[in-house]
């Protein structure tokens, strides 16, 4: 061993910035992690959980070996112990109620990791059940199904072109503490810095004055919930001051008439009173939009996660449409990823199949995760028995937690994959070790396609895995041999080729691919010999839009030229792709399509009733945090207590509600109890907690988060729904406060 200090550079696979790494390492150890200065993206940024990545692989009580639960304690078991269980339980499952039987539920970190992105694909292809959920109803479902109606394809989506615009309406975004989300950018303050300096605005809408809010050129307090209200003002206004533009899309817009009519009840005096916002500020901001030489609306998740979230979701949409402002430099862009698979028109569709109980329509080959616990409660035919669960922690960030927690202990089998017995996996018969991100090679597959900048980067491990442990990759690829009948023993590598075959018959029947008509021989043989995520990021890559397409392209890019550019490599500023790459049968961007059409009355209800008097509850992201992850870190949760409930002085004054003391917060779905922080930041009439917390459960084994606990925010979560998305309503609920 050498005890010389050795430089390793990655990508942080922590958030969606991908920030680059540089990690000083010596005889196994981390010395230092600070940011790549030479990253092609991130030029040296850094936020305080990047430089903890070391922690993670650290932690005692990070698994090491796989657990089998015996007479109710969860004891160490070697992997093919724990392979034989699953075989023993999961089969016969399967054999006698089906496939839809066993549900997989997919957490976050499986879009943050490449065999999360590349093997529980396979996975799912196998084991063919309908029962499959995600956090991506907790989070911006919406957003791919307006995608899906309005672009052709649930992926193509547009993110503010941040480096060039000239103005940014920025929707239920926090940036500056969730460092962005469906628009990855390292370094937000400083690229929102930058639009200021050069002249632009940024305009924040939120119903808390939040660190980004604070940032902004302004910020408009909005009541939780009717983000959709005034965006479809916003529209309402555009027709009406004909300030519509369709710029560089006009004769490619299906459907404006259509929209004119959809949003003409929505004046700004109508909607003024339920979102908060005086009637002439909204038309204001209209025509500055209008005015701007360029723009970009852009929601999150404080859009998504409410009632209405789909309707958020299109008129942002509709707006970048209205004002010129879609696909074109410094507007709403949409990138192209090194590893993007050419992609065909079709119609996109909901509802091919529906949940069992409630009917709820699948979404993208999912159903909605607040549906879950009822899928697996509710007897009779075709009950979910038994559940797998990826990387994920459910009990804690999907809706009505407690429920949820009754109906896993009642399942008939589980297992998991996960790097903690978290409050989830401790539920779980078998629990499969994950792989830390510093012993994993990395690549973004979600973040690039999300990416305001065109940048390709590639991770080899840090650390090689001990000797006798599996790879997230073959443990996926094992539970895949298990559903497929091939016993807890099959070869990895057959079933890893049998994989790849199959990727490689598709790309070479498909008349889009650049490899189409060739034989797949050659193509195998042409391939990375090593096999696993390797050599299917290569194959994309060299299918990708910069790829050598296996030689036919000279210069063309493979994993070799990424390998070779430990600090990424930068493929320029996002390019416009209109018509050409639209996947609606019609060719046109649909701004009016009959789906989301249809769901406009309900909003207009929204518009004329009744305003709540009660406090309404929203969501708040810590820097320091992300979803339940890292609560583990003591670096990270240590110092002043950060699960609070946030409230405004008058509110607190008029309830009897005092800082620094505990108050109840309550639903119908439950209740939790939490301390007080009184802060004029908070609009009047809503309050916040944050998400992720509420490691109080017997049965985990996080020793650092028991002590820092928090409260689970989602024991507050009624499993109300957008109904378009299935996505949860998690912002804008009602809820009772007393003193505690
Ligand atoms: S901003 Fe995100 S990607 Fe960058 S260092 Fe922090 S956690 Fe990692």
């Amino acid at each position: 061993m050498s005890d010389d200090l050795s430089l390793h550079f990655r990508t942080c696979p922590l958030c969606e910035a991908t920030c680059g790494l540089e990690i000083s390492h010596r005889n196994g150890q981390i010395v230092r992690i600070r940011g790549d200065r030479e990253d092609v993206f991130s030029n040296g940024f850094i936020c305080p959980k990047g430089s903890t990545l070391g922690k993670l692989d650290e932690d005692p009580d990070r698994l090491r070996t796989p657990l089998i639960k015996r007479d109710g304690r969860h004891v160490a078991a070697t992997w093919d112990e724990a392979f034989e269980l699953i075989d023993e339980r999961l089969g016969p499952i399967i054999a006698a109620h089906g496939a839809d039987a066993v549900a997989v539920y997919l957490g976050n970190p499986n879009v943050h990791s490449m065999s999360g992105a590349l093997y529980t694909r396979g996975l799912l292809k196998v084991l063919r059940t309908r029962s499959v959920f995600s956090a991506a109803t907790v989070d911006q479902m919406p957003k791919h199904v307006t995608s899906g109606h309005m672009f052709g394809h649930p992926d193509l989506i547009p993110v503010p072109d941040l480096d060039r615009t000239d103005y940014l309406l920025m929707l239920g975004a926090n940036p500056l503490e969730s460092n962005g989300s469906l628009a990855t950018a390292p370094d937000w303050p400083g690229r929102m810095k930058a639009i200021s300096s050069r002249g632009g605005k940024v305009v924040v809408v939120d119903p808390v004055s939040t660190k980004t809010a604070k940032a902004a050129d302004e910020h408009l307090a909005i009541r939780p919930g009717t983000d959709a209200l005034f965006l479809f003002a916003l529209a309402h206004v555009l027709f009406e001051e004909d300030l519509v533009s369709l710029g560089r899309l006009d004769g490619h817009v299906a459907g404006l008439d259509d929209v004119a009519g959809a949003v003409l009840d929505f004046d700004p005096p109508s909607v003024a009173d339920a979102c908060g916002i005086p009637a002439d500020t909204t038309v204001r901001i209209a025509r500055e939009l209008a005015a701007s030489p360029s723009a970009a609306v852009y929601g999150r998740i404080g859009t998504h996660t409410t009632r209405f979230g789909t309707m958020a979701s299109w008129m942002v949409d509709v707006l970048n449409v209205l004002t010129g402002n879609l696909d074109r430099p410094g507007g709403a862009m949409f990138p192209l990823a090194a590893h993007e698979r050419p992609r065909s028109r079709r119609q996109f569709t909901t509802g091919r199949w529906v949940s069992r109980v409630s009917g709820l329509p699948e979404v993208r080959g999912e159903l909605p995760v607040a549906a879950l616990a009822e899928e697996i409660m509710e007897p009779g035919d075709g009950r979910i028995r038994a559940l797998v669960t990826i990387a994920g922690n459910p009990i804690l960030s999907t809706p009505d937690s407690d429920r949820l927690d009754e109906a896993l202990a009642g399942l008939d089998f589980m297992v998991s994959l996960d790097v903690y017995l978290n409050e989830t996996t401790r539920r779980a018969d078998v629990v499969l070790p994950g792989t830390t991100p510093l012993r994993r090679s990395h690549y973004d597959f979600a973040f690039y396609q999300l990416a305001v900048r065109n940048v390709a980067n590639y991770s080899p491990p840090l650390y090689d895995l001990p000797e006798g442990t599996l790879s997230e990759w073959e443990a996926l690829l094992r539970l895949g041999g298990i559903v497929t009948g091939m016993g807890p023993h099959a070869d990895t590598k057959t079933l890893d080729d049998m994989m790849f075959a199959t990727m490689v018959g598709s790309a070479v029947a498909d008349p889009a691919s650049p490899v189409h008509g060739r034989e797949p021989e050659e193509i195998m043989e042409g391939s990375r010999p090593e096999g696993g995520p390797e050599r299917v990021l290569d194959f994309m890559l060299r299918l990708g839009p910069y790829g050598d397409a296996y030689g036919a392209m000279a210069d063309g890019m493979s994993l070799a030229t990424l390998e070779t550019s430990p600090h990424g490599v930068d493929l320029g500023p996002l390019q416009s792709r209109f018509p050409s790459d639209l996947c609606t049968p019609s060719g046109s961007v649909e701004l009016a399509p009959p789906a989301l059409l249809d769901d406009v009355p309900r909003l207009r209800e929204a518009m004329t009733g009744p305003i709540h008097d009660e406090l309404l509850l929203v969501g708040r992201r810590d820097v320091r945090s992300n979803n339940s992850w890292m609560h583990n870190v003591d670096v990270l949760v240590k110092g002043k207590e950060r699960c609070t409930l946030r409230i405004n002085p008058a509110d607190a004054a008029r309830l009897g509600i005092v800082d620094g003391e505990v108050a109840k917060v309550s639903t119908e779905a439950g209740s939790v109890v939490a301390p007080v922080e009184i802060t004029g930041d908070m609009m009047t009439g809503v309050v916040s907690l944050p998400h992720g917390w509420g490691h109080d459960m017997d049965g985990a084994a996080m020793s650092v988060a028991s002590t820092r606990p928090g409260v689970n925010a989602n024991r507050l979560s009624t499993g109300d729904l957008d109904p378009l998305s299935g996505n949860a309503v998690l912002n804008g609920i009602p809820v009772e406060v007393v003193p505690a």
